[in-house]
C-alpha cells in the first residue's frame, strides 16, 4: 500500500514479475513517475521536460514522501512498498508494484530523489549516476517528492540512436499525460516543455478534464454511460458514431483507472459500434471499467498497459451488450437520448431489451416537449400498419431505382389508416435535388435522399442475410486449411455455429479441415486467411464477427452503389415511400457511413428565426 515501508521482493517473488525493460523512451519514465506520485496520494503533479525528457525529466508531487531510510531502497531493483507475497499479485490496486521503475531509469541516466516523507522533519536527497549511488544527504523540500532524470541514456548510446525526433518523443509524453490525466480528474496536472507550458488542468469533475484533453466538441457529441451488471461496471461517454474518426485516436478504455490496451474490450466495443458505424470509421470514447482487482491480472508486461481478465468472455459480454444497447438508442443529435429511453421518462420508447439487428426497434425519438400528444403514441400508430405499408413502401422504392413510376406508390401514403401524423411526417418537396422536405408534428424534417435511401438498401439486404435467405456456393476444389489438434476440435464441436455463418468446414484428419461452403456474397474472398482468423476469434471470444463483418462490408458498398443519387427528381408519393420505409428501418437515423440521414427542425426553432412568440 502507498505510505508503506519500503522493502526488498524475495526473489520467489521477484521471479514471478513480468520482467522486462520498462524505459524505451522519455514517455515510458514519465508514466512511471507520474504513477508513483498516484500511489503516493499526490494531490498534485508537476512534470517538466527538456528536449522532450532526453535531457531532463522532473516530475515534482506533494504526496505522502519517502521516508529517509528508504531512499536507497526505492532506487534499487524488486523493492517496493506496494507488494509484499505472491498472493498480492492478486488483487493489486495500486498502479505500481514491479519495484523495477526507479531502479531502471537510475540505471540509464543521472537520477537525484529528493523527498520529504509525511512523518519526517526535513528532506532527504540522493544521487544515483548510472546505477551508482552519489550522494545522500539532508536537503530541502515541501512534503512529496521530486524525482529527476537527466541526461537519459548518457551511458547506452546505441539505446540513444533509437529516439526519434524530439517533436515525436514529446508527443509521446504529451500522450501518457494525458491518458493518466483522463482518469485522474481529482489530481492537479502540468505539464511543461522547456519554458512552454502545455497542459495546466485543474482538479475538478471529469466532464471538465475530459472536455479540456479531448475537446468539448467531443463532450457535446458524446453520450454518458453508466452501466453494472454483477460485480463489474462500465462508465464513461461513448462518442455518437456521427463523430466519428478516419484513425482510432480517440480512444481511451481503462480497467481499474489503469490505462490499458485490452484486446478483449477493443473487440466488444467495436462490435457494438459495427451496427451504427460503417467500416473504417473509428468511434471516440473514455471508457472505465471497474471490477474486483482479483477478477484482473495485471502483471502481465513490463509497462503494465496491458491486462488478463479471469473470465475475459464476461467481460466481453458485458461490455459489447451494455454499449450495443447505449447505441441502437440513439438519434443524431440526441445526447441525452440514452439516458432518457433508460428512465422510460415523458413517453421515451424504451430502449429495447433484446439485442440482435433483426429485433431492434428502427428509430428512437425521446419526447421532449411537454404539450401535445406524446410521439410515442404517434410512433407506435404510425408503425402498427407496418407490415402491409412497408411492403408497398419498398415496393415503392424499388420503382423508385428503377426509375418508373407505379400507381401503387400512391396507395403506400395516401391510402394508409395511420391515425397520427407518422415520425418523419409527410413531404412537401425536394429540395436541389438532394434533400426532402417533410412536415411532422414538431415541423419541418429534411431528409438527405441518398444517405437514407443507402440505409434502407443495407438493412434490407442485411435482413435477408440474417434471415437465413443467405445462399451459400459450394466449392468446387474444397480449401485444405492446417490447424491444430484443439482447433479441429473446436471446429468439429462448433460446426453448427460456423454453419449459421454460411460456411461448412469439415474436419479431414487430426489436425487439418476443409473449407467446402462459403457464403455467395463473400465471392472470392481469402479463403485461408478468413478461416484462420475466424478460427482466432472463436478461440477468443467464442463467436466470430468476421464472417458477418466482411458481408457487411460487401453489402454497404453495394447498398450505397445502387441508392438514390442526387438530383434525381421524385414524385411527392416516391418522398413518402422513402419516409415511411426510414422510419422502420433499423439505424435509419443515420447513412453507412456513420452521417445522419434526416435532421428535424422543431417549429420553435423556427419561430425563433423569426423571432415570433417573444
Ligand atoms: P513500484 O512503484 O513498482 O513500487 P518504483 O521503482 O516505481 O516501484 O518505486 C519504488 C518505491 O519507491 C515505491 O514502491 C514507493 O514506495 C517509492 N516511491 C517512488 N516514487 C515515489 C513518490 N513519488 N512518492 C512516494 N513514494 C515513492
Ligand atoms: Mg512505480
Amino acid at each position: 500500500m502507498a505510505g508503506a515501508r519500503i522493502r526488498p521482493l524475495s526473489e520467489f517473488v521477484a521471479n514471478q514479475i513480468a520482467a522486462g525493460e520498462v524505459v524505451e523512451r522519455p514517455a515510458s519514465i514519465v508514466k512511471e513517475l507520474i504513477e508513483n506520485s498516484l500511489d503516493a496520494r499526490a494531490s498534485s503533479i508537476d512534470v517538466a521536460v527538456e528536449q522532450a525528457g532526453v535531457r531532463r525529466i522532473k516530475v515534482l508531487d506533494d504526496g505522502l514522501g519517502i521516508h529517509p531510510d528508504d531512499l536507497p531502497l526505492a532506487v534499487s531493483r524488486h523493492a517496493t512498498s506496494k507488494i509484499n507475497m505472491a498472493s498480492d499479485l492478486t488483487g493489486v490496486d495500486t498502479l505500481g508494484f514491479r519495484g523495477e521503475a526507479l531502479a531502471s531509469a537510475a540505471s540509464v541516466s543521472r537520477l537525484t530523489i529528493t523527498s520529504r516523507h509525511a512523518e519526517a522533519d526535513s528532506a532527504w536527497q540522493l544521487a544515483v549516476d548510472a546505477g551508482a549511488t552519489r550522494e545522500h544527504r539532508p536537503a530541502a523540500h515541501p512534503q512529496g517528492t521530486t524525482v529527476d532524470v537527466e541526461d537519459l541514456f548518457h551511458n547506452t548510446p546505441a539505446r540513444r540512436k533509437f529516439l526519434k525526433t524530439e517533436r515525436t518523443e514529446l508527443l509521446h509524453v504529451q500522450d501518457v499525460v494525458k491518458r493518466i490525466a483522463l482518469a485522474k480528474p481529482e489530481v492537479a496536472f502540468a505539464l511543461a516543455a522547456g519554458s512552454r507550458s502545455i497542459d495546466r488542468l485543474a482538479p475538478g469533475p471529469i466532464v471538465d478534464r475530459i472536455g479540456a484533453l479531448l475537446g468539448e466538441s467531443f463532450v457535446e457529441a458524446s453520450v454518458h454511460v453508466d452501466e453494472t451488471g454483477g460485480a463489474m461496471r462500465l462508465w464513461g461517454w461513448v462518442g455518437l458514431p456521427t463523430h466519428s474518426d478516419r484513425r482510432a485516436v480517440r480512444q481511451h478504455f481503462y480497467v481499474n483507472g489503469r490505462a490499458v490496451r485490452d484486446r478483449i474490450a477493443g473487440h466488444a466495443v467495436r462490435q457494438a459500434y459495427r451496427d451504427v458505424l460503417f467500416h473504417g470509421r473509428h468511434p471516440a470514447f473514455v471508457l472505465f471499467l471497474d471490477l474486483p482487482p482479483s477478477a484482473v491480472d495485471v502483471n502481465v508486461h513490463p509497462t503494465k498497459d496491458e491486462v488478463r481478465f479471469r473470465a475475459s468472455r464476461d467481460v466481453h459480454d458485458f461490455v459489447f451488450g451494455k454499449l450495443a444497447r447505449v447505441l441502437r438508442t440513439l438519434l443524431p443529435g440526441e445526447r441525452e437520448g440514452a439516458q432518457q429511453a433508460e428512465a422510460g421518462d415523458d413517453g421515451a420508447v424504451s430502449a429495447p431489451d433484446a439485442i440482435g439487428p433483426h429485433r431492434q426497434r428502427p428509430i428512437h425519438y425521446p419526447e421532449r416537449r411537454p404539450t401535445g400528444p406524446s410521439f410515442a403514441q404517434l410512433f407506435d400508430a404510425a408503425t402498427r400498419g407496418e407490415s402491409v405499408q412497408s411492403e408497398h413502401a419498398s415496393h415503392a422504392l424499388a420503382t423508385a431505382i428503377s426509375g418508373t413510376a407505379s400507381p401503387e406508390i400512391a396507395d403506400a401514403s395516401d391510402g394508409e389508416p395511420t391515425p397520427g401524423m407518422p415520425p418523419l411526417g409527410f413531404a412537401i418537396a425536394q429540395l436541389h435535388g438532394i434533400y426532402v422536405l417533410a412536415q411532422n408534428a414538431d415541423g419541418l424534417v429534411v431528409v438527405d435522399m441518398h444517405a437514407a435511401h443507402e440505409r434502407i438498401v443495407y438493412e434490407k439486404m442485411k435482413a435477408e442475410l440474417l434471415g437465413g435467405a443467405l445462399r451459400r456456393q459450394r466449392l468446387l476444389v474444397p480449401v485444405a486449411v492446417d490447424v491444430t489438434v484443439t482447433e479441429a476440435d473446436l471446429i468439429e464441436a462448433r460446426a453448427s455455429d460456423i454453419e449459421a455463418l454460411g460456411l461448412v468446414i469439415e474436419r479431414t484428419g487430426p489436425a487439418s479441415v476443409a473449407v467446402r461452403e462459403l457464403p455467395v456474397l463473400l465471392g472470392n474472398a481469402n479463403v485461408l486467411r478468413l478461416v484462420r482468423d475466424l478460427i482466432a476469434d472463436f478461440v477468443d471470444f467464442g463467436s466470430s464477427d468476421l464472417v458477418a463483418e466482411a458481408q457487411e462490408r460487401l453489402l454497404a458498398s453495394a447498398a450505397c452503389h445502387s441508392s438514390i443519387r442526387a438530383n434525381r427528381e421524385l414524385a411527392v408519393e416516391e418522398m413518402n415511400a422513402l419516409l415511411r420505409t426510414l422510419e422502420t428501418t433499423p439505424n435509419g437515423g443515420q447513412c453507412n457511413h456513420g452521417r445522419p440521414t434526416f435532421v428535424v427542425q422543431p417549429l420553435k426553432a423556427l419561430d425563433q428565426l423569426f423571432l415570433r412568440g417573444q
